[in-house]
Formats: structure tokens, sequence, C-alpha cells
């Protein structure tokens, strides 16, 4: 009994405490900062409520809004944590009449905290960062080591990857040897090859005429090592020289390349590179130049060489892809329509931001189903 008794009263607390958090308006209307701190709550969690509760219950000359938002987020039951996800995303938004647009906007999202993460990448405009300045950093010395650390243009830091990562196995972890290969360059010298292996070049058919006619300085193009050049510097640097260029078909995917490789191997991993600039999945920095041409249907269950069952994975997540068809833990590379696509293990699809600049987005647009 007195077990049962126990059990009773610590679900019931533990509602209570989950409810008021799911459906935080009711709380958030009397929220007190001082009492909050007073009573020992961390001020991180005060200063996020705090934050919410001014949104919602703060002065405002905008009140029809904000009482209509108060019922939004009433009726659709966010979590004071999701309400205070759409602050931070909302922080650089300056206007206050674009903010409320996107805020109600992202009111209307419906699902867990998750799929109101991605949905605001989505829809609030990117937070504009300063270009960073070329820099080299290093921090003192703990442990008999020390940290050195490098920002620099994307092509010199491509090309030095390029260099350290030639001679890189899969016997060890990449980043030491990595380092090994560093060390070598500094004391042994040899150099960092430009860029080589030479990147593939992603065009689509319109910014090409632009560019030759000389109207391409707004053009961003994709490399298939992870980084971008403008139409101009394309113009500078790459015309005149040997290109790869690539066909591609909107439904059948990668179609041929010219001035192939000799090795059919070789020529697809170009396409695929062409598809996907960097690895697959969502997040993932690696540019296709360091990756490895995944089987999306495994070779041992039946996978073809054929273009549309190939996709770039970066050593690691083609080491975490769910290869069995059973298996739903890590997420898999799925082609549709000729493009690789991520599935999470609950079977949602994304592609990794840079894919969008891959030939098949780039040429015919995002794939509507
Ligand atoms: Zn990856």
């Amino acid at each position: 009994m007195l077990r049962d008794g126990f059990s009773v009263c610590c679900v019931t607390s533990f509602d209570s405490v989950l409810s008021g958090l799911a459906s935080p308006m009711d709380f958030l209307a009397g929220f007190d900062r001082q009492k909050a701190l007073d009573a020992g709550l961390d001020p991180a969690m005060v200063r996020k409520w705090g934050k919410v509760n001014d949104v919602y219950f703060g002065k405002t000359k905008w009140t029809a809004k904000q009482r209509k938002a108060v019922e939004c987020a009433r009726a659709a039951g966010f979590t004071a944590d999701q309400l205070h996800l759409i602050e931070k995303k909302l922080n650089h938004i300056d206007d206050d009449g674009e903010k409320w647009a996107l805020r109600f906007e992202l009111l209307g999202v419906r699902g867990q905290y998750d799929t109101l993460e991605r949905r605001t990448k989505e829809i609030v405009p990117a937070k504009e960062e300063p270009v960073p300045k070329n820099a080299v950093r290093i921090s003192k010395s703990k442990q008999g080591k020390m940290r050195l650390s490098v920002v620099g243009d994307e092509h010199d830091i491509a090309a030095l990857e390029t260099a350290l990562r030639k001679k890189v196995t899969a016997q060890r972890p990449a980043s030491p040897q990595m380092y090994d290969a560093l060390i070598d360059l500094l004391y042994k010298g040899g150099g960092v090859a430009r860029e080589a292996p030479r990147p593939f070049v992603l065009i689509p058919l319109p910014d090409y005429v632009d560019i030759i006619e000389g109207k391409g300085d707004d053009v961003v193009l994709t490399l298939t090592n992870g980084t971008t050049m403008s139409g101009a510097e394309y113009l500078q640097r790459v015309h005149g020289e040997e290109l790869n260029v690539g066909l591609f078909d909107a439904h059948a995917g990668p179609v041929n390349a010219y001035r192939a490789q000799r090795f059919a191997n070789d020529k697809q991993r170009m396409l695929a590179s062409a598809v996907s600039p960097v690895c697959v999945v969502p997040d993932c920095r690696h540019g296709a130049d360091h990756c490895e041409v995944h089987h999306i249907t495994p070779w041992s269950r039946g996978g073809q060489t054929n273009m549309n069952n190939l996709a770039m994975l970066c050593t690691y997540h083609n080491r975490t892809n769910d290869d069995a068809p059973w298996r739903r833990k890590r997420g898999r590379v799925v082609n549709v329509r000729g493009r690789p696509f991520w599935r999470s293990p609950r079977g949602y699809r994304a592609m990794n931001e840079p894919n969008r600049k891959g030939a098949m987005h780039q040429l015919f647009g995002p794939l509507r189903i």
C-alpha cells in the first residue's frame, strides 16, 4: 500500500511539473525573476523564461499581436522550451514588424522540439555573420600540448586539407595522421598543391552564359571540395584550363561526364560529387573530394555500381549509415529521382544544405513530389 501510495505521489508531482512546462502560459503570466532566483533556480533558466515572459506578457506597443500570440501558443500547446527556441532564433531580427510576422509563422508549426528547430532554419532568414579575418591563434601550453587554430581563405585551407589527407589510411583515426602530415610539411617542406585533384565546378547553363558575358560577379558556383567561387573568380582562375563538365537529366539524374577519366569509377565519382558537393548527411562539412563513394544498396545485398546507387559520404558517415534495411539507428542515404538524401531513423528526409548547390538542384530546382 505504502509503495503504491509513494508511486502515485511521485507520478502526480512529476506530471504537474511537466504539465506546467508543457503549457507555460499560466506560470509565465505571473513570472517573477527575483522570486525564481530567490528560490534557487538556475539563473540561465530564469533568463530564458524571463525573455519569453517579456515577449508574451511584457510592455509593448503591439498589444493586439501579443494577445493573439498568447492565444496561438496556448492553443497549439507550445512548451516553455519551444517558445524560448523561437525567441532565440528571432534574436537577430531588428525590425519588430518582421519579428512578429515570423513569430506567428513559427507558432503555426506543429510537432516536437526538433521539428520546430528544423523549421526555424527554413523560415527565419539566416543571421548575416561578419566575414572572419585571416588569423593564426596559438593557445597556452597544457599538459605539454598547445592548440593551433588557423582562419583563412577557404581555397587555401581546402588545398591544405587535401595535402594532409593524402596519405591517411583507414587503420588509424584520420586526425592524428593529418597532424603528422602537417608537421612533415612544416619541417620537410614539399608544399601544398593548389586544390589538387582539380575540383569539379558546377555551372547551371544560364549562369554560364552570364559569366561568359561578364555579368557573373554575383553568381556563386559550388566546387566539389566543399568551397565556392564567384563567377568573376571563375573567369580569372579556371577559364581557359581544361574543365570537367557534367550532363544531368531532371528525372534520371547524372547521365554523363565530358573529358571523363579513363576508369568508369572516376567518372562516376565525379558525377556523384557534382550532385552532392559535400557529404550527404545534414550539417556535415566534408567536401565530396574527401568523401567515399557509398553504395546505397550495399554490394553484399546486390547493390550495383550505377549512378542511382551511389552517393558521397565522409568516412565517418559511411561507417555509421544504417546499411541493413531493418536497422533504424543513425539514418541512411536514399536516392530519389537521381538525388541522394539522408533519411532519419524516423523517416523524414533531409538534404545537407550545401548540396542545394549540387548539380541536380541547380539545374532542375528543388524536388517536387
Ligand atoms: Zn559526413
